[in-house]
């Protein structure tokens, strides 16, 4: 019988779990994870954090009883400590009894997902480890943080991209004074443009949110909190200033867990594993391992607008990729499609949405790129109400190609950065984006579709109109 271990259980390894047992209802799969829970949902933090969830124990959509009854050996609570891909044996170690034991494998599937980055800056380790700075990933932390933010006043985020404004967001709309600090000079610098952000900014500034952007921290240190007791809260020193608060949140982005399997396999520079479009690993010297496999925030996407490999720790990224698991063990069958790193975010009543490179990227990386951007009403004005939406267009300048979009407005944009994910998943132009039948219904949209307008805006532009 063939045996799969399974390294780590939250979203990579349910999807690739099930999708195995799916396919290969015999096939003996031993599942490692240090949590006594899995598949938990990190994005409902923020949300829990503002008193917007049911019943935290609705964060998780699977069980380890579920999959055992799907038929996976489930080791909770089980570290792997050791992986020797070579001879493909791990040892893992039971943290309830802290008992270590090696098992041997067929075929190894590494989901061991990702970390929060945690820079060197003095003073962070001592104030982690008092309590008054804390980490923002896994159900434990959510815990802590929402536990903490019942005894604060004041609170500083440092990281302004995803995680940390919408925690700056949710610490704000309940009464908490909160401050939001980043090194880059706009929030959500790495999937929106500053054309797009400004309204971030505004919300921000109309909910008395204190944003410190362009500054780097370069130290905590301990200081009277708000209850004017020495030591109960923390200073955050930037290049530009220092702010004090009760408490701090690290938000600065996650890094790929890796450090069990990073010398044996090819991974990019920081440790994401490189994963070939079956999901198959391969050796330090790029030969395709057929028995290995990685999906999720610990490996790789290919990020389409590029087609290059990229790190895009995303939990769609990691269902889709784990989700091929089990039709690619046995042999090479169905490819990964790639990815735009299609996302959103609600930061009060303004929806933000994303998809593919944004201009600032894209100068990075091309020569040959602009952006078209618009405002317009999303339906006509002898509808009682409407609001406008900004939207964002970027595209390669000799072909046309579209490289991203980004959408920000009081109405829900989100399906907007999804129809143009599938544009660029396509390989749309923006004459092709422009001329695609979209519905009109005033209850909807305009006669002409804001994403539509969006595209004859560029078309125009790119032929000097
Ligand atoms: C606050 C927050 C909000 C987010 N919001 C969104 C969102 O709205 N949309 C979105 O698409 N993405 C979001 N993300 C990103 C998303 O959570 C990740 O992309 C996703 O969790 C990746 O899943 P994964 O299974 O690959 O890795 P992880 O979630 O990191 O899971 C890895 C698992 O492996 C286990 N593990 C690791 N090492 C070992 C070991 N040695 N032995 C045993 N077990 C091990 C861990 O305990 C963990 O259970 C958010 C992330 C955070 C932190």
């Amino acid at each position: 019988m063939t045996t799969v271990a399974v390294i780590g259980c939250t979203h990579a390894g349910t999807f690739a779990i099930k999708s195995i047992l799916e396919q290969h209802p015999d096939w003996q799969v031993e599942v490692f994870e240090r949590n006594d829970t899995i598949s938990f949902l990190s994005c409902g933090i923020a949300l829990w954090v503002g008193e917007h969830v049911s019943d935290p124990k609705r964060m998780f959509y699977s069980s380890p009883e579920e999959l055992t009854e799907a038929g996976a050996h489930m080791h909770m609570r089980h570290e792997v400590t050791n992986v020797d891909i070579k001879r493909m044996t791990l040892t893992a170690k039971d943290l309830t009894n802290g008992t270590e034991r090696r098992h041997g494998f067929d075929k190894l599937v590494i989901t061991t997902g990702s970390v929060p980055a945690k820079p060197s800056i003095q003073g962070l380790d001592e104030l982690m480890a008092s309590g008054h700075v804390m980490l923002c990933k896994d159900y434990e932390d959510g815990k802590r943080i929402v536990d903490r933010s019942k005894r604060i006043k004041s609170v500083i985020v440092v990281g302004g991209g995803y995680i940390g404004s919408e925690l700056a967001e949710q610490f704000s709309t309940r009464g908490i004074k909160t401050t939001l600090v980043d090194a880059l000079p706009h929030v959500l610098d790495h999937n929106y443009d500053s054309v797009v952000t400004d309204a971030a900014n505004k919300a921000f500034e109309e909910h008395d949110v204190t944003l410190a952007m362009g500054q780097k921290v370069i130290a905590f240190r301990s200081a009277t909190g708000s209850d004017g007791v020495e030591d109960s809260g923390v200073t955050v020193v930037t290049e530009l200033g220092e702010y004090t608060a009760d408490f701090a949140i690290m938000g600065v982005g996650l890094v790929p867990n890796t450090r069990l399997v990073s010398s044996q396999l090819n991974t990019l520079g920081y440790g994401a594993i490189i994963v070939d479009e079956y999901m198959r690993a391969s050796n330090p010297e790029g030969e395709i391992l057929e028995n290995v496999f990685a999906a999720g925030d610990c490996a790789t996407t290919r990020f389409n607008p590029t087609g290059t490999n990229e790190y895009q720790p995303f939990a769609t990224n990691a269902i889709h990729q784990a989700g091929l698991i089990g039709a690619n063990i046995e042999h090479p069958t169905v490819a990964y499609m790639g990815t735009q790193a299609t996302s959103a975010v609600q930061l009060y009543d303004l929806s933000m949405a994303s998809t593919g490179m944004t201009l600032d990227l894209a100068l990075r990386r091309h020569k040959d790129v602009t952006a078209t951007t618009i405002e317009e009403d999303y339906r006509p004005d002898f509808m009682l109400s409407t609001t406008p939406v900004r939207a964002t267009l970027v595209w390669e300048k000799g072909s046309g190609r579209i490289l991203g979009a980004q959408f920000a407005s009081r109405h829900d944009i989100s399906m907007a950065a999804n129809a143009v994910s599938i544009a660029i998943q396509a390989g749309f132009t923006i004459d092709q984006l422009a001329g695609t039948d979209m519905l009109f219904q005033p209850n909807f949209d305009q006669p002409i579709n804001f994403i539509n307008s969006l595209a004859m805006a560029a078309v125009s532009e790119r032929n000097g109109q």
